[in-house]
């Protein structure tokens, strides 16, 4: 039996435990964990090729855990939504969704011929796949489907910079941006006997379910592959062509949206190039800049977690960034603001404010926002630890697109990783500084605040 069926490129397959002889297991058993999404999924073509190869039937797993960082309403409805759409389409593809709270599905994987398991990055969830592999009674198989070029393929250590991984991504993007065909699995796994638990409506799963309520769900963006899908036709057709000159004002309407859909993988960023190069080809400006933030930003993201064990913490970022930012800790501060105080958007700036408010009432912050944000952070706490800290804390726990390895790439950036010494400033050191001044010059830098203000609703939906 080969790794990889031919569907795909055999290096986004790995085999994490041997099999012991011949499977007896009576079904394959693909564990969906990161990938949500039944169309362009890596893993299930490969658990259901391969269980037509083992005529057996093939069940997708879905574990709902509740331990995982910030369960909250948000989150767990975002996820959710896209769940029940999900039974519904494999129903169609004669495939049966098994949920399973928790741990409580460890007993199939000990009745299941083979194991199929996605490919996540960050330490938790590293930890639930070595779960998996601990609990499976067979093969086991992890499927790396939530990148275009597989990390280990780009490169094989810690990378500092976006431009040294670049060329390394880019030599390979060709090779791996290929479509995805579904395959009908010839023996279908409607009729297993395996107890799931089916609700009709996300609210009886909430029910069953302890989640943060505090945090409520969001209406601008609505979990589901064919939302995502809906968005990526909204971007490509309206908003790819002015990609490259405005995606950094905040005002314009130039960026894709989908970081949530890509977080939670109910979209793969192989469906967004393959779409957008529909459109136009590899060499036009407003694809090269795609290609620069979904896919060499986005994986050298993927690069850092897997390969700098700090990922995600200051004590993770870059020596000389520690140490300016050290020097300059005990810099006077003019401001100083609570936790409490940020996540309330009670600030003296009205820029950041609004990007506050943004986060709280869409689940997500415009990229350029999203910098001024966190590095302000630094202005206004005692200790840029305590910056980094609170950055974590209000990303994971608001964006919908948080707890996702570009968070802590974006946040690690903010405090000088990833990125060259600039000239010493108070309070920043050589880490680079973002201004009013910069924002400023945004020429929707008045529309993205009055969508943003105080009373008003956020923005309406794309
Ligand atoms: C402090 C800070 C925190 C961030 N936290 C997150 C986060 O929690 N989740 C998240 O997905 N992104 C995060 N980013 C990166 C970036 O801000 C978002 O990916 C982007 O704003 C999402 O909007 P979009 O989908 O419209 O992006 P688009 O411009 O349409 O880009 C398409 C996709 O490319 C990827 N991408 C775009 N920009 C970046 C980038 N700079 N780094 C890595 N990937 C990128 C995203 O997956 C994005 O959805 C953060 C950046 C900063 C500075």
């Amino acid at each position: 039996m080969s790794d990889s069926p031919g569907l795909m490129r055999a290096e986004r397959v790995r085999r994490l435990k041997a099999g012991v002889g011949e499977s007896r297991g009576g079904f394959v058993a693909y564990v969906m964990y990161a990938s949500h999404r039944v169309n362009h999924n890596y893993a299930l073509e490969y658990a259901v090729q391969r269980a037509n190869e083992l005529r057996k039937p093939v069940a997708v797993i879905f574990p709902i855990i509740e331990k995982k960082p910030h369960p909250n309403l948000r989150r767990f409805r975002f996820m959710l939504e896209n769940l029940l759409k999900m039974r519904r389409e494999l129903s169609r593809r004669n495939i049966k969704l098994v949920v399973r709270k928790n741990f409580e599905f460890t007993s199939l994987l000990k009745e299941a011929g083979l194991v199929v398991v996605d490919r996540p990055y960050l330490t938790h969830q590293r930890r639930f796949v070595d779960e998996v592999v601990v609990n499976a009674g067979s093969e086991v198989v992890m499927v790396e489907g939530d990148v275009v070029v597989p990390v280990e393929v780009a490169s094989q250590r810690p990378e500092p910079y976006a431009r040294t991984i670049r060329p390394k991504i880019v030599k390979n993007l060709e090779k791996f941006l290929e479509p995805l065909p579904a395959q009908a699995p010839q023996t279908s796994s409607l009729q297993l006997d395996m107890p799931s638990w089916d609700e009709e409506t996300v609210e009886d799963y909430l029910k069953g379910l302890d989640v943060d309520p505090t945090v409520e769900p969001v209406g601008y963006f609505v979990g589901g592959e064919d939302e995502a899908m809906r968005r990526l036709t909204v971007f490509v057709s309206s908003r790819l062509d002015v990609y490259a000159e405005k995606r950094s004002d905040p005002g314009a309407e130039a960026c894709s949206e989908l970081s949530p859909y890509l977080r939670w993988g109910m979209v793969c960023p192989v469906q967004v190039l393959l779409a957008a190069s529909k459109k136009f080809g590899f060499d036009n400006v407003n694809m090269q800049s795609l290609v620069n933030e979904l896919v060499v930003w986005r994986e050298l993201a993927r690069n850092a977690a897997v390969f700098n064990p700090l990922y995600g913490s200051y004590d993770g970022l870059p020596e000389w960034a520690r140490q300016t930012l050290e020097n300059h800790a005990s810099d006077r501060r003019e401001h100083v603001y609570s936790l409490h105080e940020l996540e309330n958007a009670e600030t003296h700036d009205k820029y950041w404010n609004a990007a506050q408010r943004e986060l709280q009432r869409t689940g997500k912050i415009h990229n350029y926002m999203r910098m001024y944000w966190c590095k302000k952070l630094i202005e206004w706490t005692d200790h840029p630890r305590t910056a980094f800290e609170y950055a974590v804390y209000l990303n994971d726990r608001y964006g919908l697109d948080g707890v996702d390895p570009n968070s802590y790439l974006g946040i690690s950036w903010c405090f000088g990783a990833f990125d060259r010494p600039f000239f010493e400033t108070k309070i920043y050191g050589k880490i680079r500084k973002m201004t009013e001044e910069s924002l400023k010059r945004k020429p929707g830098i008045n529309k993205y605040l009055n969508l943003h203000t105080a009373g008003g609703g956020g923005p309406a939906g794309i």
